[in-house]
This record gives C-alpha cells, structure tokens and sequence, in this order.
C-alpha cells in the first residue's frame, strides 16, 4: 500500500509572521488526519521557522530546491546538508518553473538528486510536459526523458527515497487541471516506465503525485486513480482551509 502525499509548494510567498500564522491555523485543521504524509515547502529564509512552528504536528518540511555540493565556493546556493541540519525532511527538485526560468536540466535535475538522497532527504522530483509538448503528441517521449535523465545511476535501492510528482505546466498555476483520466494516463505511463527502468516492485511501491491547479474541489476525482498517490499543491497550500480541504480528501 502507498501511503498518500500531500505536499505544499509555497513558492516565493509568505514573510516569517504569515507562515507562522499559516501552520497554526492548519495543525488543528488536520492533526486527527490518519495515514496521509503532509509536507510544506517554504522559501529557503522560512524553514527554520516553519519547522519550530510545525513542532510536533503531523506537518513536515521540504525545501523548494538545493544545491549538489556540501559545501565550498558555491555563492547564494544551499547544500541538502544545510537542509538537513535546519530541519528538513524533503526537498523538492526540477520544479518546472527551475526549469523554465533558472536553467535546471535533467542533468543538474540528476546531480541534485543523487546528493539530496545521500544526505538522506526525500526527493519530490518534478517532471512534466508544456502545452505546445501536450499539442505536438510528445508528453510521454518528454516524461521518458525528464525521467531517465533524473534518475540516472540511481540504484534501485534508493528508490524508496524518491517520490515523482508528474505536473503539466500547461496545469500548474493557470487554474486548467488535468482530468482525472489525462492525469491517470500519464501516471499510468510513468508506473511502467519504472517498471521498465527498476522492476515491477519497485513500481508498485514508488509514489507519483499529481501537481497543477489541484484544489478541495478535484482532489477527490483525482485520489480516486489508481495510480495517483497524492498531490503537489501550489495556489491552495497557501491557505489553511483549501490545504486542509485537500489533505482531508478522504472526507
Ligand atoms: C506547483 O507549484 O507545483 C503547482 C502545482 O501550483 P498550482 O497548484 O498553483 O498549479
């Protein structure tokens, strides 16, 4: 069985006082929730705090990005094991918007990934296809791609270590979701696709969450696939109510 993810991706939002305020409203609002794993990702500047305000809530903590190295000559970057020693529990890499606007590839996708399971963090590894991708038939030749080439050389057994978050940019932020059979069908696709790169078990038991316009009000349709194993939220992790809305998607 696959335990059910629900991640928050804040993006650049929220001073130190208005995430504080964010998880005291949203701990009470899900502390009874069972069996589903509740992870936010503030800005870097907010982890400390966030973590200290999560406490011993059911709330963990990722970060929106890292560097490979541990350290050294590297200015304005953060190393897993700087995120670590502050508290997180996961980090997610190759967001499409690193992608499109800082240059992230499938290969710094690679490098990122590789140090952050080292370090002993969980991966949330973005991959997904533009709408002119989606139009020109190629969603699963860029999924294959995006896929083979962040996981390159990562062994089997660090596999459990990464959770894939499949997230159309054509979805993420524009209020269009996929449907739930759109979103099936390609979390279908990158199911055998490990399959095919690892092996059948490690497929059944590697998590694949849906990102992109995700809100109370399609959660459901989407956490009833088979293959959908929770969600990467932006807009609606913002607020306490629409996140709790999604986290208790189980009524
Ligand atoms: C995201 O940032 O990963 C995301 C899916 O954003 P939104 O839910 O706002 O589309």
């Amino acid at each position: 069985m696959r335990t059910p993810l629900i991640a928050g991706n804040w993006k650049l939002f929220k001073t130190l006082a208005e995430a504080t305020a964010l998880i005291n409203e949203l701990a009470p609002l899900v502390n009874d929730v069972k069996d589903v794993e509740i992870v936010v990702a503030p800005v870097f500047t907010a982890i400390s705090t966030v973590v200290s305000a999560a406490g011993k809530t059911a709330v963990r903590v990722a970060a929106q990005d890292c560097y490979w190295e541990d350290e050294g000559a590297f200015t304005g970057e953060v190393s897993p094991k700087l995120l670590k020693d502050v508290g997180c529990s996961h980090v997610i890499i190759g967001h499409s918007e690193r992608r499109q606007y800082f240059g992230e590839t499938d290969d710094t996708v690679n490098r990122k990934t590789k140090a952050a399971i080292r370090t002993g963090l969980t991966v949330l590894l973005c991959v997904g296809e533009s709408l002119a991708q989606r139009e020109s038939n190629d969603t699963f030749k860029v999924i294959e791609a995006q896929l083979r080439g962040g996981l390159a050389d990562i062994p089997a057994a660090e596999l459990p270590h990464i959770v894939i978050a499949y997230e159309p940019v054509w979805a993420i932020g524009t209020g269009k979701t996929a449907s739930d059979t759109q979103a099936q069908e390609v979390h279908a696709f990158i199911r055998a696709l490990v399959a095919q790169i690892y092996s059948p078990s490690e497929a059944d038991a590697v998590r694949i969450l849906y990102g992109g316009s995700v809100k109370p009000e399609n959660i459901n349709g989407l956490m009833s696939q088979p293959d959908i194993d929770g969600a990467l939220v932006g807009g609606a992790s913002l607020k306490a109510e629409s996140f709790a809305g999604i986290i208790r998607f189980k009524g």
